[in-house]
């Protein structure tokens, strides 16, 4: 049964303890079924930027050493690979594994194989993604799932896929522990948003200093601070929600939901984060919420820009409310926008200043 591990929980597990690395790795493989696009979203991250952390500019976090493809100085190959080969025989530590893609079942490849990264040396046969995991993941001091692929399957996980991918909790187990006595970490999102992953793996990197308890997480093993409010709830255009006043196309201010937003039933803070340096954040900018943080997207989302199900239920029991609402602040408006009458420059005083309603002070003076 899956469980919520509470920042206390964490912290009192025997591995949940912080430990005091000073120098750490992290590998990243994202030979998942994926794009990409969340190693390329992580480039947009301000708050702190992946720059930062690899340059030592942040106080506080041990000195990280990033292997990940898009972002290495190597020129590739096995110069690349090195880093993630010596983790696999044990020779590289502490380490932070870092999952991106779904995880294709390679029990059913037929005679080829899903995905791979590098090959054995001595076959020359491919590595696939699911071999790396089974050496990984068991050395890592912490494993971390980046975007919903590798989080909870994600697109490529749809029914009717051919390859049986899943999330790498569905993989390795929802109760898999790492060597550094952490859950897994998901960061959901397609692909993820940038500050949220920056700021996991960061809160990652404190307790592996030492200075902070391990990420408080919810019982889908994602950051509680991050996911535990619904999209509608930080929407710029919850207000017209309230007021029963819907778009019917998409060039409106107005609330989306009878046009396709799942906001209302959405795990995810992007419409008050932004999406680049406070700005965007799909619903706030005119786009509908289609799920994509969620363990169920793509297929419980479908298809997409059809009013949800139970949008048609909600928005007609708010009509009679918001309609009345609507009205009655919309004559208060006008009469709030009205400045008050006795503004003027005529030579009266028409304020309603009467100072004879107010009892005049008598002074005595003792002689
Ligand atoms: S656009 Fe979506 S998230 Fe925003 S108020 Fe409407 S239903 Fe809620
Ligand atoms: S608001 Fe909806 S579509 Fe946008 S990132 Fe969040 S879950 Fe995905």
């Amino acid at each position: 049964m899956k469980q919520q591990h509470t920042i206390e929980e964490s912290a009192n597990r025997p591995g949940g303890r912080p430990a005091a690395i000073d120098e750490i790795h992290i590998l990243w493989i994202s030979e998942g079924m994926s794009c990409d696009g969340d190693t390329v979203s992580v480039t947009a991250s301000s708050q702190p930027s992946i720059e930062d952390v690899v340059n030592g500019v942040i106080p506080g976090l041990p000195k990280v050493h990033l292997h990940n493809k898009v972002l290495s100085p190597t020129l590739g190959g096995e110069h690349f690979l090195a880093p993630f080969r010596a983790a696999a025989r044990g020779e590289l530590e502490p380490f932070i594994f870092v999952v991106e893609g779904s995880i294709p079942n390679e029990k059913i490849n037929g005679e080829g194989y899903w995905t791979s990264f590098g090959n054995d040396p001595e076959t020359g046969e491919p590595l696939t993604l699911n071999w790396w995991i089974d050496r990984l993941a068991p050395r890592a001091w912490a494993v971390v799932a980046i975007g919903t692929c590798a989080t909870y399957g994600g697109i490529h996980a749809m029914a009717g896929n051919p390859t049986g991918c899943m999330g790498l909790a569905d993989y390795l187990g929802w109760d898999f522990t790492s060597a550094g006595g952490l859950p897994i970490v998901n960061v959901p999102g397609c692909p993820v948003q940038p500050e949220n992953f920056m700021e996991t793996l960061t809160w990652v990197l404190y307790h592996a200093a030492g200075s902070a308890p391990p990420p408080p997480l919810d019982e889908m093993l994602r950051p509680q601070w991050l996911f535990g409010k619904t999209v509608h709830e930080g929407c710029d255009r919850g207000s017209y929600y309230e007021q029963a006043d819907f778009a019917g196309d998409y060039n409106s201010p107005k609330c989306q939901v009878k046009i396709g937003c799942w906001g209302p039933v959405v795990n995810c803070n992007v419409p008050k984060r932004g999406w680049m340096s406070g700005i965007g954040g799909c619903p706030n900018v005119g786009g509908i919420c289609i799920a994509c943080t969620m363990p169920g997207f793509p297929d419980k989302f479908m298809p997409f820009m059809d009013m949800p199900p139970g949008a048609s239920l909600s928005s007609a029991l708010v009509k009679p409310y918001g309609a009345f609402i609507r009205r009655m602040r919309g004559i208060t408006n006008v009469t709030a926008n009205k400045e008050p009458k006795w503004h003027h420059n005529r030579d009266e005083l028409t304020t309603g200043y009467d100072p004879r309603w107010r009892p005049r002070r008598t002074t005595t003076r003792s002689r």
